[in-house]
């Protein structure tokens, strides 16, 4: 399986430290708020990723952190006249709501920070008695860039011009523009811990993700990933501290994502043009959303638009009505066993799942992934148009085959209580003997009571009739 690496900017083979096993991170998301459509591109994806690697026979361990301690907390906390941990519970309690309803499954740990503070403190401990950090006059604690020559390897950026760049500031309590915070002083009135180095405050985002990786995951992770725009600095900063504190590689891959746009500009909550997942979801549903994430590579910008995601919807409902089909046609077949010809059939079916592999193998080319989805699909649907008398086997075994596919994808595992209300099925009965009895109006008085106020459509086919909900 190939990936494009961010360090090497280039698509690398993966290989991982322990074979059979995947140790992932990813960067979760600050919770303060709901989250908006351009935060779920990098759940969806990476979560798709462990699902794949999980499909192809992995063990994955997999971190996503939540940011339950920062300015942006805080400020929201002092808004509402609360304390920062009720803010945190809320959002986080309504991030796995939206996470849910987009199928992103719950990571192995989803850490916070403020219960991880055992392993922030040792890892800045660690970089102070290096020489890697230091403590400000104001208490602050930064990391001393300049003892890490190799920093600015990830965003391709020498540290000199990265140097250049910057500039110190008069009041400055850093020693070089280009440190950063690792621990920030307490402030009046702010929520504060202890330290060994005897300055109470609160840990920077930067550190949080690295003594997170390290504690779930270990020193060498196979894959860190996030939003492209963590890049730099977040990620180059977690390179330097991790590496510093550990003296071995953090991350053999790093994988970001491209932004979702719109109208062509990054989504993000400070430019204000962003839609949250919820009320995206009441348009379009959670689903068409997750489609949407997985019609482009994860890698090139995706720009969102009611159209693309009415598109979208139009054809995940593809997906659910070739289910439906099949498990209606199931429901009514014979026959254990497959004739030879369905069984050659269903194996040149199989050549889809031949091709799908290919393309997710291909750093997870989602895009092609679908149309091989796609076309199963095609094919699936002409063949039981074709063949009425299709055998139970048969038919359950492209079942089966469709289920697998969309389930890495995640899509099409949803059900309704279709198969399950009886007075839907009590009603189509009743039409069949009026037909039967040719009362061919009460037959179409059921039919309209069952659109009208069931909401349901009913269509005859040689097997039976198959009712969905419009
Ligand atoms: P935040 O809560 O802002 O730290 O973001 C959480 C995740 O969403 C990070 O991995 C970001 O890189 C990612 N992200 C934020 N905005 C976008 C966007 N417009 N497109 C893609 N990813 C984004
Ligand atoms: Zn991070």
């Amino acid at each position: 399986m190939k990936l494009f690496n961010s360090m090497t900017r280039t698509k690398e083979e993966f290989v991982p430290i322990t074979p059979g096993e995947v140790k992932m991170y990813s960067c979760g998301p600050t919770v303060y708020n709901y989250f908006h459509v351009g935060n779920a591109r990098p759940f969806i994806i990476f979560d798709l990723l462990r699902r794949y690697f999980e499909y192809r026979g992995y063990r994955v361990k997999f971190v996503q952190n939540f940011t339950d301690i920062d300015d942006k907390v805080i400020n929201k906390a002092n808004d509402e006249g609360v304390s920062y941990d009720v803010i945190a519970d809320r959002y986080i309690k309504e991030y796995f709501t939206d996470a849910e309803g987009l199928g992103i499954r719950p990571a192995t740990y989803h850490p916070r920070a403020t219960e991880t503070m055992d392993a922030i403190l040792d890892i800045v401990q660690r970089l102070l008695d290096k020489g890697h950090a230091y403590i400000a006059e104001n208490g602050d604690v930064y990391f001393r860039t300049g003892t890490f020559p190799e920093y600015g390897k990830l965003s391709h950026q020498p540290l000199e011009d990265l140097q250049a760049g910057a500039r110190i500031s008069v009041g400055e309590l850093k020693e070089d523009p280009m440190d950063f915070a690792v621990w920030k002083a307490a402030k009046p009135g702010e929520p504060a811990w202890d330290t060994p180095w005897g300055t109470k405050g609160r840990p920077g985002w930067h550190i949080e993700c690295s003594a997170m990786a390290n504690k779930y995951l270990g020193a060498t992770i196979d894959i860190h990933s996030g939003g492209l725009d963590l890049t730099f600095p977040h990620h180059e900063n977690e390179i330097a501290q991790s590496e510093c504190a550990n003296g071995c590689t953090f991350a053999n891959y790093w994988l970001h994502n491209g932004f979702l746009t719109i109208d062509n500009q990054k989504m993000s909550k400070s430019a204000g043009n962003f839609f949250m997942v919820r009320d995206a979801a009441k348009e379009f549903g959670y689903e068409t959303i997750r489609m949407f994430m997985l019609s482009a590579h994860y890698r090139t910008p995706l720009n969102y638009s009611a159209e693309s995601l009415k598109m979208n919807k139009t054809s995940l409902e593809r997906l659910y009505e070739s289910r439906n089909n099949l498990e209606f046609r199931i429901s009514k077949a014979a026959g254990d066993t497959m004739t030879a010809e369905e069984s050659a059939k269903l194996e040149a079916l199989g050549q889809h799942r031949i091709h799908f592999i290919e393309a997710m193998d291909d750093d997870l080319n989602t895009a092609d992934a679908l149309s091989s989805v796609f076309e199963l699909v095609r094919d699936v649907n002409a063949y039981m148009g074709a063949n009425q008398d299709a055998t139970k086997a048969f038919l359950s075994g492209a079942h089966a085959l469709l289920m697998e596919l969309t389930g890495v994808l995640g899509l099409v595992q949803q059900r309704t209580e279709e198969n399950i209300d009886t007075e839907i099925e009590e009603l189509i009965a009743q039409r069949a003997a009026a037909k039967k009895n040719k009362d061919f109006a009460e037959a179409d008085r059921i039919r309209e009571y069952l659109l009208n106020e069931k909401g349901v459509v009913i269509k005859d086919t040689r097997q039976g009739t198959q009712w969905s909900r419009v």
